[in-house]
């Protein structure tokens, strides 16, 4: 070993036990925080399912490449993260020795081959992602940015970092070429020998780089360690436990469809048993989240991908998903010494440490620990009032994010907090609520109006109870019995299954709402007492008939959400379609005939419940691609990415008294198309989007119309005679 090695060696030796004794701390620091969270005991269950989904959606992007170019380039830099790490290891020998190299593998001409094509490829993964961050920077002139928010510093370090340690490879590499110590082939390493050509030939050039190579790597983890909050850094390790503990690691669409229970110490929340002194109520404190919240919060890469996504967001709404996790990132961080040391209020709000053990507590970690979990500015809260009532729970964050963070469990939790123990909560939902308890619908209406949507039709609507043999459970809704609109759409279903010859019965007063706008506010007392009730009511209505006879058909995304995937927590199992699922089959099956196309064209609108959060994509299509007989024109914003109507997570209820209003935005980009026809699947939406063309006076241009109404209309004449005038205008 030379004098230069011995330099080389000491130095690589020293910045990497520095280097290493802080990640170690630092990644101490992570569990513990993480550990502070709740008990979520189901995370471990499946764990087949979790391993082969985590390693799907990292070694295949499967996340990411929806964004294709981002995607591609990502997937060759964290494979060329993977490989640059044997690469570091390879420089503590050429730090050693100029010759030096990787035992067993080293010299290999397949592992030349390998990595140079891995650095290759990497370079220019990396410098595709700098380039985007540089395009999209916050500070460019005009537009708001998916970075907007995200600590831009980080993002160039880390790439910087990246890039740097390639290009150190090629100099390495270079450098033995030029000292005639490199043993790969020219064939397997064209880029190496090509930087070598360059190179003076100085042996002590290998070491020298190599050095170079481990102190950037080193200074890289340093700085890492010392940011723990660093979340484009650690999101490299912790992407893979947060994407294996996913909530539902088998279902596309993990953390959409069924709201997370309200859980306390691990176990589902039952309000017969219920003490709000003993049992966690939603989320007041950080810590209240369960210890996967946590871990979310901590993986989150800044990407905002979410945020760009957010219909709040980009109507200028305060709430973006992005910010609204790092928010609790940056607070759980900065309140964690405080609970580290035994600090935390119990359920009645009293301080569970002693003085003793609070003595040594940093006075910032102290004063965070004292800032409400939400709260305006001028209380210090973490999560504005504005921001948690923004959110529709459209689920596009969700669908969004490449780390499976789920921010709409998050965000209901701390609603539920806020309405069941502070009663806060915007107050013309009260009477939403209110109706919901008292009446057992929104509107407030008289349960014995519910079957008024049945007078005037041509042929007898079934009752359950006057028919036991009924294929399906027509659940009408309660926007499908009182409101004007969606009584049209009712109407038209129930003559499409008529003349289709399917059996089908109504519950007609028996039915109440399923619980949905309850539960996403944050009222889960109500919602299980309507949920309970309509579960007893259907166990009844199916009693005898297995699983996949339990058949039920409904017109609202939202019921059909929630009777599909939420019932199963109340022991209700039903086998739950959307009417345009079965209007779909019926016109594949020959029973509906649409031979009238519809003038003017046609774009689709995606209900967030139907599309995003139960994956129903196709079967609207397939019957507006009948019913038009052409090509349905695609809103730039469709299917996953489709952009919510405003009305979501009980939206429909409160008053959108800031920024833009979602609907208009939705109807601008609708009538963008061109077509005169905008078709939904869901009653909320057809409001919404109503609304929004009459808001724009385009009334007479565009028309606003279920799918069901738009097939009823294009039936052969003979098929729905009579009929059709009356389902489709009747009320
Ligand atoms: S669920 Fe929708 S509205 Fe709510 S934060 Fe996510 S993207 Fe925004
Ligand atoms: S998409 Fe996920 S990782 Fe990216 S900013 Fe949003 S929450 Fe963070």
């Amino acid at each position: 070993m030379g004098s230069v090695q011995i330099v080389t060696t000491i130095l690589a030796a020293a910045i990497t036990a520095v280097a290493v004794w802080l990640a170690v701390r630092a990644v101490m620091k992570i569990v513990a925080v993480v550990r502070l969270g709740q008990p979520a005991p189901e995370r471990f269950a499946d764990r087949g399912t979790r391993t082969k989904t985590m390693l799907a959606e990292t070694a295949g992007h499967t996340r990411m490449l929806r964004w294709s170019v981002v995607g591609a380039a990502h997937w060759f830099v964290m494979v060329g993260f993977i490989v640059l790490s044997l690469l570091v290891l390879e420089a503590y020998f050429e730090v050693v020795s100029p010759t030096g190299g990787l035992p067993l593998i080293g010299g290999l001409a397949v592992y030349g081959l390998v990595t140079e094509l891995i650095a290759v490829l990497g370079t220019v993964g990396i410098l595709v992602l700098i380039a985007i961050r540089v395009r999209n920077r916050p500070s460019r002139p005009g537009g708001r940015s998916r970075f907007t928010g995200s600590t831009m510093w980080q993002g160039y370090f880390v790439e910087a970092v990246v890039l740097a340690v390639l290009i150190m490879g090629f100099v390495i590499r270079g450098f033995k070429v030029a000292t005639d110590h490199f043993e790969y082939p020219l064939w397997a390493t064209p880029v190496s020998h090509a930087v070598g050509a360059l190179l003076p030939d100085w042996s002590a050039g290998v070491s020298i780089a190599a050095l170079i190579k481990i102190a950037i790597s080193m200074t890289w983890l340093i700085v890492i360690a010392l940011n723990v909050t660093m979340g484009v850094a650690w999101h490299r390790f912790l992407a893979f436990f947060n994407i294996f503990f996913k909530r539902d690691p088998g279902r596309a669409g993990s953390g959409l469809g069924a709201l997370r229970p309200m859980m306390s110490q691990g176990k589902p929340l039952d309000f017969e048993e219920a003490d709000p002194e003993k049992d966690q109520f939603g989320v007041a404190q950080v810590e209240q989240f369960t210890w996967k919240g946590l871990l979310d919060f901590s993986t989150c890469t800044e990407c905002g991908r979410c945020q760009s996504q957010c219909p709040a967001w980009n109507t200028g709404k305060p709430l973006s998903p992005k910010l609204l996790v790092l928010s609790l990132r940056d607070h759980a961080y900065a309140k964690a010494p405080y609970l580290l040391a035994g600090g935390g209020k119990d359920l009645t709000g009293e301080e569970k440490a002693t003085a003793a053990q609070l003595a040594h507590v940093d006075v910032l970690a102290l004063a965070e620990a004292e800032k409400p979990l939400i709260g305006g500015a001028e209380d210090g809260g973490i999560i504005d009032p504005d921001v948690l009532w923004s959110c529709t729970t459209c689920g596009a964050c969700v669908e969004q994010c490449p780390v499976d963070i789920e921010h709409v469990d998050h965000i209901v939790d701390m609603r539920r907090y806020q309405v069941l123990i502070e009663s806060s909560f915007p107050s013309e939902a009260g009477v939403m609520l209110r109706n919901l308890e008292n009446k057992g619908n929104p509107w407030g209406a008289p349960q014995n109006t519910r079957e008024d949507w049945t007078k005037g039709l041509g042929f007898e609507v079934p009752r359950v109870g006057e028919v036991d043999d009924f294929e399906y459970l027509f659940w009408v809704g309660c926007a499908g019995a009182f409101e004007d609109r969606a009584k049209k759409t009712t109407r038209a279903v129930a003559t499409l299954l008529n003349e289709a010859g399917v059996s089908f019965a109504i519950l007609g007063e028996g039915e109440t709402c399923t619980g949905d706008p309850a539960r996403r506010i944050g009222n889960e007392f109500v919602f299980q007492m309507l949920a309970q009730q309509n579960v007893e009511t259907l166990n009844e209505a199916f009693d005898g008939r297995e699983k996949s006879k339990r058949k039920i058909v409904a017109t609202c995304p939202h019921c059909f959400n929630t009777l599909g995937n939420e019932y199963g927590q109340l022991g209700g199992e039903f086998e739950v379609v959307h009417h345009t699922q079965l209007l779909a089959h019926l016109v594949s099956a020959g029973k509906l005939t649409p031979v009238q196309p519809v003038d003017g064209g046609v774009t689709y609108h995606d209900p967030c419940y139907l599309g995003r959060h139960n994956r129903v994509f196709a079967a609207p299509r397939e019957v507006l691609g009948d019913s038009v007989q052409g090509e349905i024109v695609e809103m730039p914003r469709n299917s996953e990415r489709s952009f919510c109507c405003g009305a979501g997570g009980a939206r429909m209820w409160m008053e959108e008294k800031i920024g833009k209003r979602i609907n208009v935005d939705r109807v601008e980009e609708a009538m963008s198309t061109g077509a005169r026809t905008i078709a939904v699947g869901c009653p909320f939406c057809s409001t919404m989007l109503n609304d929004g063309v009459n808001g724009k006076g385009a009334g007479e241009q565009v028309e606003v119309v279920d799918v069901a109404s738009v097939l009823l209309r294009s039936l052969k004449p003979a098929d729905a005679a009579g009929e059709k005038e009356t389902a489709t205008s009747g009320s």
